[in-house]
């Protein structure tokens, strides 16, 4: 057994903290800990209660130990990696940085407020439309990042759909590389949607295996098909899977035009049989880039379905971004709030609102800035954004 002292505020907690590496093993664990909880004064540590401490503690700031959260709940490597720049407090950075140009501007405009000519008046509310446009966009760049962030974080909600036999199951089981899904001869016997999480290039993929689009008075089928379509309501991004070595079917093509305006890929599968598709009726529906042929069986072509869709999500242009993702819906809102606030700034001095009033839009921005990063907000908060720990960390 290793027992290591930290002493605060050097420690992630800023706090005394003893660490106790016990030998591996469940029962060498749970007798140091029964050992210790006889002890008075001494308990478990509530979910999220160390990153609540660092946080209370002024270790780090809200946003950082909400990254906390979103490090343990990664998906992907991605996901992560978007987490951990978080942790290390890049989008609290920026945050900071635009709070401090506010209060700079609330600082000018309290010396000017001092001297009523009129022109010096137009100068002030001049100046105040400039800074707060620059903040108005910056905050525009923070939120345009948010349906990424969201994607990395969540995954792309995907669901595969397509008349019974395409090729759907295989597909599943191709991008999983386990078979979780049944994949059969008999048409319709994929019942079930069957929840899987793939990575394609680092994007996370939340994939719905669906029961396919034919319509069945089998009953337990049925209930398959409703389930698919509600499935399909819901994703982000909808792989068509058709069979190459078959005409298209009428229902397809009806179902192809239905989706037209999803994000979309259309998979013509079994590229390894004698084709039969007829592609120009599907091009007339589908950009060529979101067609995609491939031999599910043969292994052909899943290079190319990864291609279409990050090109279709980041535009090819995952790899460059930094990794400063706002993805939270706490942060989207209050970022949202602190815009709109600006933007009554800016109407209000063009309305010729006097200044001591168009001061409290902006303070009211730099107090939403602030409850971001975790000034001044309420306990109850704390605890409701601390309490979806699940670990104790
Ligand atoms: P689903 O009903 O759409 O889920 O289709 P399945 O994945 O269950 O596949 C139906 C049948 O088609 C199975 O026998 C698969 O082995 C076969 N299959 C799937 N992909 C291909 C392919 O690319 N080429 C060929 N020749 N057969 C395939
Ligand atoms: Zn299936």
């Amino acid at each position: 057994m290793l027992v290591t002292v930290m002493r605060g505020p050097r420690s992630f907690t800023a706090e005394d903290v003893v660490e106790i590496g016990a030998h591996g093993g469940v029962v060498a664990v749970k007798r140091v800990l029964e050992t210790l909880l006889a002890q008075d004064g001494i308990r478990l540590a509530e979910p999220g209660e160390f990153t609540k401490r660092a946080f209370l503690n002024g270790r780090i700031d809200l946003m950082q130990a909400e990254a906390v959260i979103d490090l343990i709940r990664s998906k992907s490597d991605r996901a992560f990696a978007v987490a951990m720049k978080q942790a290390e407090g890049t989008l609290s950075k920026r945050i900071r940085e635009l709070r401090q140009s506010l209060i700079e501007l609330l600082a000018h405009v309290e010396v000017n407020i001092d001297y009523p000519e009129h022109d010096v008046a137009e100068m002030t509310n001049a100046y105040i439309r400039e800074r707060c446009g620059k903040a108005v966009e910056e905050i525009e760049k923070l939120l345009k990042t948010a349906k990424e962030g969201k994607i990395l974080r969540e995954g792309i909600v995907t669901a595969i759909v397509g008349r019974p036999n395409v090729g759907k199951s295989s597909l599943l089981n191709a991008l999983t590389r386990e078979n979780k899904a049944i994949v059969t001869d008999i048409p319709g016997t994929t019942r079930d949607i069957i929840e899987e999480y793939v990575t394609i290039n680092g994007i996370p993929l939340r994939l719905l295996d669906t029961a396919g689009i034919r319509e069945t008075t089998d009953v337990v089928e049925r209930i398959g098909v409703e389930r698919s379509r509600s499935a399909l309501e819901e994703a982000d991004l909808i792989l068509f899977v058709l069979n190459g070595s078959e005409p298209l079917h009428e229902d397809e093509l009806e179902l192809l035009g239905k989706l037209k305006d999803r994000r979309m890929i259309v998979i013509v599968n079994k590229s390894d049989l004698p084709q039969q598709i007829e592609l120009e009726p599907i091009k007339a529906i589908v950009p060529e880039e979101s067609i995609v042929r491939m031999s599910v069986k043969a292994e052909q072509g899943l290079d190319d379905l990864e291609g279409a869709i990050s090109a279709l999500f980041f535009e090819g242009q995952l790899e460059s971004h930094d990794l400063t993702y706002v993805s939270n819906v706490r942060h989207i809102t209050l970022l949202k709030q602190a815009q709109q606030s600006l933007r009554d700034a800016i109407e209000a001095t063009e309305a010729g609102i006097p200044i001591d009033i168009i001061q409290i839009d902006i303070r009211n921005a730099w107090e939403q800035l602030g409850e971001l990063i975790g000034d001044a907000v309420g306990e109850s908060l704390i605890d409701q954004i601390f309490s979806q720990f699940c670990l104790g960390k």
